[in-house]
């Protein structure tokens, strides 16, 4: 089961690509929550990346390409993996599917989360996160319903790093849907709706009972 959860920022993707990875027990590949481990433990790497983020473009290609190749070879990706965030342009598409083909893989899905733009800024200006477990709140909510503590505001959740995001994800990363579509990879799935219901709309487009995502 090696799947793309792929769709626009602030389409569910993180919440939903989660939900797999307990569903099935397969890692859940993100490359923001790296690259936020990065910035946050001040690796050279995450000093690079961090004025980027906070401004919502993208790191270099070949920089992303890298943090990939090293989360493939950890080795706990053998009953499959669920990558969330990457690839996000052509070049790192590409890339991407030689470094599967070296290790005999190959996406048996991309879940493509569809969610009109003037939702997604909705959704995702003023959108609250728990500095612990980087899960996302609605706007207001102050402190962290799981472990209490006090929610902050992404620096990329800022109005202007929000219309950037945009942006960049229509020039950049929309193509992506052309390249796996030639591929008949991808199944569309409408991102609006309650968590468990668009998971079951995941479920039922891998071709898995429902009946999984409570197991
Ligand atoms: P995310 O949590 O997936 O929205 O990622 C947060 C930020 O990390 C993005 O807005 C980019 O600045 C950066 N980032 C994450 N993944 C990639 C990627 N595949 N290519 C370039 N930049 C990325």
């Amino acid at each position: 089961m090696n799947l793309l959860i792929y769709g626009p920022p602030g389409s569910g993707k993180g919440t939903q690509a989660e939900l797999l990875h307990r569903s099935f027990d397969i890692p859940h590949i993100a490359t923001g929550d790296i690259l936020r481990g990065e910035v946050a433990a001040g690796t050279p790497l995450g000093l690079k990346a961090q004025p980027i983020m906070a401004a919502g473009g993208y790191v270099p290609d070949d920089i992303m390409i890298g943090i990939i190749r090293n989360r493939l070879q950890q080795g706990d990706s053998e009953k499959g993996f669920v990558m969330d965030g990457f690839p996000r342009t052509i070049p790192q598409a590409e890339a991407l599917d030689t470094l599967l083909e070296e290790l005999g893989r190959r996406f048996d899905h991309v879940v493509y989360m569809n969610v009109e733009t003037s939702e997604l800024v909705r959704r995702l200006a003023g959108r609250m996160t728990c500095p612990v477990d980087q899960k996302t709140y609605p706007p207001g909510t102050v402190r962290c319903p799981v472990d209490g503590a006090v929610l902050i505001q992404r620096e990329d959740d800022k109005p202007e790093a929000v219309k950037k995001r945009i942006e960049v994800y229509l020039e950049k990363t929309l193509p992506l849907l052309d390249y796996y579509r030639d591929q008949a990879l991808v199944s569309e799935i409408d991102g609006v709706g309650t968590i468990q219901e668009i998971h079951k709309r995941v479920l039922t487009a891998l071709g898995q009972s429902a009946d999984v995502a409570t197991s």
